[in-house]
């Protein structure tokens, strides 16, 4: 019996296909493997990925001695949006275990630290750190390979005038020209770095961005800087938005952006720090050499942009 017959009223079969029109068909066949090729990718992209053995250990310390931001104020005994973000991040991702702190007399102590592999600040003003904390957290903690510090939008707003810290950050505070409601459009130079790689080649966002003194192209590798020519507001110097250091045999990441809640809350912002963790975890490689060339001749773009 062939299967015209069959169909055309022989007994029951169930193993008969359904009619359907070979277009359908067709579709169904690329929506299968457009699906398997999806997750294939995903599986090849996770396989890339390093994990660490187990999560390590964040200390997120967001103290206010100066101004206090919207982003990292508890409200009802409630962890801050930033708080709440680096503390997620950290668990979704399994890269670490975060601890926050707002009471750095308390917790940033030579002993405390010990638990400790990497520390991120949200900080502003002089912090009630003790100078003997403070030295050996510059001078032997910082130092050591597999530790890191992450400065995330403020950090460059605290401790100003203390030289050893703006040395370790890069550079320090010095006004916020774009307020907190601009749109601006950022360059990413290092688009194999896993802190930049998330951004693309470009992107723009709204967020209130520093300018810089103490700023030390010399020993820093920039990674993304604002785009003077296609931002409203125009000025005529390098303003750096995110870069690397190495600091002994330990990893500094200085990232500009973070003002606004939501930038807590985007997943480009939480992936790219995510890359910074796996960069100071030796989970992933990136470039730290420092690159003042680049800075020269965004300063001379920026002037020329600014028609000075
Ligand atoms: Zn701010």
């Amino acid at each position: 019996m062939n299967s015209a017959s069959r169909r055309n009223g022989g007994e029951p079969d169930n193993t008969t296909q359904p009619h359907l029109p070979e277009g359908i068909k067709l579709m169904v066949m690329r929506i299968i493997s457009i699906v398997a090729l999806a997750l294939l990718m995903t599986g090849v992209c996770q396989a890339e990925e390093k994990q660490p053995t187990k999560p390590v250990r964040l200390l997120m310390v967001s103290q206010s001695a100066g101004f206090r931001h919207g982003s990292v104020t508890r409200k009802n005994n409630n962890l801050s949006p930033a708080e709440r973000a680096i503390k997620e991040m950290g668990v979704t991702s399994g890269l670490y275990r975060a601890d926050c702190t707002q009471d750095c007399a308390k917790d940033f102590t030579k002993a405390k630290l010990q638990q400790y592999d990497i520390v991120l600040f949200y900080t502003t003003g002089k912090l009630p750190i003790k100078s003997e904390d403070l030295d050996y957290f510059f001078n032997d903690w910082l130092k050591q390979k597999g530790h890191g510090f992450i400065g995330t939008h403020s950090a460059a707003d605290t401790y100003k005038d203390y030289k050893p810290y703006w040395d370790m950050i890069g550079g320090s505070f010095d006004g916020h020209p774009w307020g907190a409601n601009s749109t601006v459009t950022i360059t990413v130079h290092d688009r194999n770095h896993p802190v930049s790689k998330p951004w693309g080649n470009e992107f723009t966002i709204k967020d209130e961005i520093y300018k810089f003194r103490n700023w030390q192209p010399e020993k820093v590798h920039v990674l993304m800087s604002l785009n003077m020519a296609k931002t409203k507001l125009k000025k005529p110097y390098h303003v750096p938005i995110a870069w690397v250091k190495e600091y002994g045999q330990g990893r500094v990441l200085h990232m500009s952006l973070g003002h606004r809640e939501d930038v807590w809350t985007n997943s480009t912002y939480q992936s790219s720090l995510l890359g910074g963790v796996r960069w100071m975890l030796h989970l992933a490689e990136g470039d730290a050499t420092p690159n003042p060339e680049l800075s020269k001749a965004e300063e001379a773009k920026a002037a020329k942009d600014a028609g000075k």
